[in-house]
């Protein structure tokens, strides 16, 4: 749908058209100038943090704003998974090319689609099943010993949407709350060990590269650190770890980024928690750790290019949030005295205003050294907290 030469940009330079204004399209940004690929962004409001790109802002529930925004540009991807389905079929009939594709982004789109897929497709998972009523989810909870997780299939983030229940009556406000034919997805409770997350790039040519498996390390539900490779990952695990992200990427036709959220339990199995279709927040480290990071790779993969080594530069990489930022000033005000102590930090910011809780930047180390570089990035990113 791209139309050479409009509003004096260079018609030789391909062009990305993101869905979403956060800080994953803000991130597309540094690698897109590299390449020379222009960036276009759909963002929900005027002011947000890929705002340093070409900006319309616009209804990503629309399909004509969508549409519009799409008319230039050679793929259409995503910052979050949220653009409804009929939206992103009508681009697709319009003839525009979308990566991930709408029967991909389905399963992002609703847990209990990725549940039912991922059990044809044989994967490991959590034991599960969606309930639509207050007794069948009790009956669940019997049976897997008195305690179990249950998600709203759609629209959560963040830990927002999930909770550990040992009664049906603790989410008696999700139950009344459903439509018609809607259900709640009731998880066994793991015992997990860990979290791990695979980084996967798919291009549409079906060409495929895995990142080594990363740890996750949760703090009420929000991702807090991401460690590369995994401790004690090498060999076995980090092969399965990798023949699950290849077969999820494989077996739901994803294009782009893909991360497979896993639990490692202490028998040494891997159960799929959660998939996004897009660079991941258990990705970030890739970007002063890895060849290539996730933010490239996922340009590659969609405009259908070549795709990088996913290599570590260093032997280790951490990566280590910003959650909240100052009670007082900003971001800003902290960078100078986190750059003076910590030289071998990279601090990533995302040009969002301080909010308890709120993820507004990112600390990376690479190094040989696990213990020093978890210390570095740790001790580099209190600087923007209280
Ligand atoms: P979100 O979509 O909000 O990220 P997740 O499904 O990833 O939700 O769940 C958030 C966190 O809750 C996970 O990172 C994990 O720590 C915990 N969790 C989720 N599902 C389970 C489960 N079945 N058993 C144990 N813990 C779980």
């Amino acid at each position: 749908m791209r139309q050479d030469g409009v509003d004096g940009r260079s018609s030789m330079a391909l062009q990305i058209g993101i869905v979403g204004g956060g800080q994953l399209a803000r991130m597309m940004i540094a690698p897109a100038v590299e390449m020379g690929i222009d960036v276009r962004v759909l963002a929900e409001q005027s002011g947000m943090s890929a705002g340093l790109a070409a900006t319309a802002v616009g209804d990503y529930r629309d399909l004509d704003t969508v549409l519009a925004f799409a008319k230039d540009v050679d793929v259409i991807t995503f910052d979050h998974e949220h653009v409804p389905q009929d939206v992103l079929r009508g681009l697709v009939d319009a003839g525009v090319a979308v990566h991930p594709g709408p029967d991909a982004l389905a399963y992002a789109q609703d847990k209990i689609d990725m549940r039912t897929k991922l059990a044809e497709l044989g994967l490991p998972q959590p034991e599960w099943a969606a309930v639509t009523d207050a007794a069948s989810l009790d009956a669940f909870i019997a049976e897997h010993g008195g305690r179990a997780v249950v998600k709203t299939p759609r629209g959560g983030y963040d830990g927002k949407g999930v909770r550990v229940v040992s009664s049906a009556a603790d989410v008696a406000d999700w139950m009344d709350g459903l439509e018609p034919g809607a259900a709640l997805l009731a998880e066994e409770l793991v015992p997990f060990t860990r979290e791990l997350a695979q980084q996967v790039a798919r291009r549409p040519s079906g060409d495929l590269v895995v990142y080594p498996v990363v740890e996750t390390v949760q703090q009420g539900g929000v991702c807090a650190e991401a460690i590369a490779p995994a401790p004690s990952s090498a060999g076995r695990l980090a092969d399965v770890a990798a023949e699950i992200g290849e077969a999820v990427a494989t077996g739901l036709g994803v294009t782009g980024m893909l991360a497979v959220e896993l639990f490692q339990t202490g028998d040494e199995r891997l159960l799929v928690n959660e998939l996004a279709m897009r660079p991941h927040n258990s990705g970030h480290w890739t970007q002063d750790g890895s060849i290539t990071s996730q933010f490239e790779q996922h340009l590659r993969a969609v405009l259908d290019l070549p795709l990088g080594d996913t290599a570590l530069r260093a032997p280790h990489a951490v990566m280590v949030n910003i959650l909240g930022g100052p009670s007082e000033g900003s971001l800003a005000d902290r960078l100078p005295a986190a750059l003076e102590a910590h030289p071998s930090a990279k601090v990533h910011t995302y040009g969002k205003d301080p909010r308890p809780g709120r993820k507004v930047g990112h600390v990376n180390v690479a190094g040989d050294d696990l213990d020093d570089i978890v210390y570095q990035a740790r001790a580099a990113a209190a600087f923007f907290t209280d």
